[in-house]
């Protein structure tokens, strides 16, 4: 297992590489988040014990599996971000696990997570989140509409225990690879309009995955998030 995991992450890095290469953008902006839902634990480990995995992220897409599987992985000091929808229920759950939520989709979830970073055992706690951005407008995606991008980031910067790191989508699905790779250029739109608006902190761009990371790193992404490249195609 190890050895195809050496072999898959190492092709993914140089995929993001060459992608960054033909961009003309240093490849070390480019970080890689491993998508790691519906794996074990033990695979989870495995993969990021691997040397190649360093400077890398993790993502989880439902709470119940970053708790589920939090105990086991505990000693991993992979940073884990939650990549998915976030009720309200669960917040203190996932605030247990997670150093930034990427999924920040309406003003109250952000107030509704603000009120819960901070508590007497973690008085000072501050943490990142990005906005979650439907750049394709596929009904079944999560995420605000790019329109709305910018005033909602403005709300998350006025909430102290947060701080706004950036915007994630998910890219459109389709073959189609100049419709993707607007959407993408879309994010990078907003959060440039959001660095100029004086919003100095939202510069991560998290986009590109297995199948669309090269279009995403050439329209900026500072975070690609991967699953089945490294662990194959999921069960
Ligand atoms: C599953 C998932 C990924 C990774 O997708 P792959 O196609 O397996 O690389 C990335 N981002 C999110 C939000 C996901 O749910």
């Amino acid at each position: 297992m190890e050895e195809q995991l050496t072999e898959r992450l190492g092709a993914v890095r140089a995929r993001v590489d060459a992608a960054a290469h033909a961009a003309g953008r240093d490849p070390d902006e480019v970080t890689v988040l491993l998508a790691t839902k519906n794996q074990p634990a033990e695979a989870i480990r495995a993969a990021l014990s691997l040397p190649g995995a360093a400077r890398m992220l993790r993502g989880e897409n439902r709470v119940q599996e970053l708790v589920a599987k939090g105990p086991a992985l505990t000693g991993l000091t992979t940073p884990t971000h939650l990549i998915g929808p976030l009720q309200s229920n669960k917040i203190n759950a996932a605030l247990r696990w997670v150093t930034c939520v990427e999924s920040v989709e309406s003003p109250g979830l952000a107030d509704r997570l603000a009120a819960r970073v901070q508590t007497p055992d973690e008085p000072d706690r501050t943490l990142d989140v990005m906005v979650q951005v439907n750049v394709s407008g596929e009904p079944t995606k999560h995420g605000v509409a790019p329109d709305d991008a910018l005033p909602l980031a403005r709300h998350v910067a006025t909430l102290p225990s947060l701080r706004l790191v950036g915007f994630m989508t998910i890219g459109a699905h389709t073959p189609d690879e100049t419709v993707v790779r607007t959407g993408f250029a879309a994010l990078r739109a907003v959060r440039d309009a959001a660095l100029a608006d004086g919003l100095a902190t939202a510069a991560h761009l998290s986009m590109g995955m297995s199948g669309d990371l090269e279009l995403a790193v050439a329209e900026g992404a500072t975070i690609v998030r991967v699953g089945t490249a490294v662990f194959g195609p999921r069960s």
